[in-house]
């Protein structure tokens, strides 16, 4: 598999092109503020009139455009919308406004893999997919380091579109950590994948799970945060850092025993022929079409979990400690007012 650095790219093929950045929020605010600090001087943000974006990516220093006017005067449209919605947006702001020769690109495979978009001949399809949360892309490269990212070429109608890609995640930082070359299709696979059964759903389920354990078994509810939550990060920093056996090496013996006779019986062979059912369901489509569906009637279900899932027990208990821990929001990644 190649991996591309900054050395292997001109990040000046960027700074000639006229960017747009369809979208100002985690992803989007990330995109734009790298690309202007890398030294490109033709980004803009594209949002529609009257969103809650348009004051946060203006203070920022960006000019604003709604979409059609955005699509006319791009060479390259980034679209950092979300998924559900990129369909319309190409469909009723892109496909008949952007000039030939130009060029669309994604932060994710799903409009394109699963045939949502069916883009111009004309054009250069690629993808600069970060692995990583857009508040962190942009930490990240203002501390001078980056989060690695995948690049994948849909169409090459330039002859250029890996050249101009490379160029792109160099100058939002994904060329100091890597740039690894990939497909539409198994980018979105294994995001998809990966985000449901191991990074958002397994953990949260995990974390949940053994707090209610804990709960239900008569121990405080502060003492199960502790243990089940707030831990998980400083574990997973160390992890981070030098891989399982680093995490292991700070552990005690007593914690490192108890993770190898205990953590298989809770993963087992059930729970990966679960995770194997998962991977089918998101290779035949069948996730994308049940989330597409979803959005047709207004996200009714997806907002009730989130209600349900934003009053439970875990959250309540975890904001009160947090606020007893000032330097956590010191350092803050998310600060809803600007980004
Ligand atoms: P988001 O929900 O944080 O932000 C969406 C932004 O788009 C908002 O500013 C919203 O006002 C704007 N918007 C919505 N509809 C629009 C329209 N029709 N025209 C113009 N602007 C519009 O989105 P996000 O989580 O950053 O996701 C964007 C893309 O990045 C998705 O393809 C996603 O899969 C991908 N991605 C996200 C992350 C992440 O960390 N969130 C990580 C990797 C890839
Ligand atoms: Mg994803
Ligand atoms: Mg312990």
């Amino acid at each position: 598999m190649r991996v591309y650095y900054d050395r292997d790219a001109d990040v000046n093929l960027i700074k000639g092109k006229k960017v747009v950045i369809f979208g100002y929020g985690s992803q989007g605010h990330a995109h734009a503020n790298n690309l202007k600090d890398s030294g490109s001087e033709n980004v803009i943000v594209a949002l529609r009139p009257g969103s809650g974006s348009i004051a946060k990516a203006e203070a920022a220093g960006f000019k604003v455009m709604n979409p059609t006017e955005a699509a006319v005067w791009a060479d390259l449209a980034m679209v950092l919308t979300p998924d559900e919605g990129q369909a319309d947006l190409w469909e009723n702001d892109l496909r008949d406004n952007m000039r030939q020769g130009t060029a669309i690109a994604f932060a994710h495979g799903l409009s394109i893999h699963f045939n949502l978009i069916e883009a111009r001949d004309d054009m250069d399809v690629f993808m600069i997919a970060p692995k990583g949360p857009g508040h962190t892309v942009r930490s990240e490269y203002v501390r001078g380091a980056g989060v690695p990212c995948l690049v994948a070429i849909d169409q090459n109608a330039s002859g250029n579109a890996l050249e101009i890609a490379l160029s792109y995640s160099s100058a939002i930082g994904g060329g100091r950590a890597g740039t690894i070359e990939t497909t539409f299709r198994e980018e979105c696979e294994t995001d998809l994948f990966g985000e449901q059964t191991v990074l958002c759903g397994g953990v949260c389920e995990l974390m949940r799970a053994g707090f209610e354990i804990l709960v239900e078994a008569g121990y405080a509810p502060e003492m199960a945060y502790f243990e089940c939550m707030h831990e998980m990060k400083l574990i997973v920093d160390l992890i981070y850092e030098g891989g399982i056996a680093n995490m292991n090496y700070s552990i005690s013996n007593t914690a490192e025993y108890g993770e190898y006779v205990t953590g298989p019986k809770i993963i087992d062979d059930d729970t990966k022929d679960r995770m194997r059912e998962a991977l089918a369901r998101i290779q035949s489509g069948d996730f994308a079409a049940t989330w597409m569906l979803e959005n047709k009637v207004n996200q009714a279900s997806f907002k009730a979990m989130r209600r349900r899932s934003a009053e439970h027990q875990s959250e309540v208990v975890g904001e009160k400690l947090r606020a007893m821990m000032p330097w956590i929001a010191e350092g803050r990644l998310v600060d809803k007012a600007k980004n």
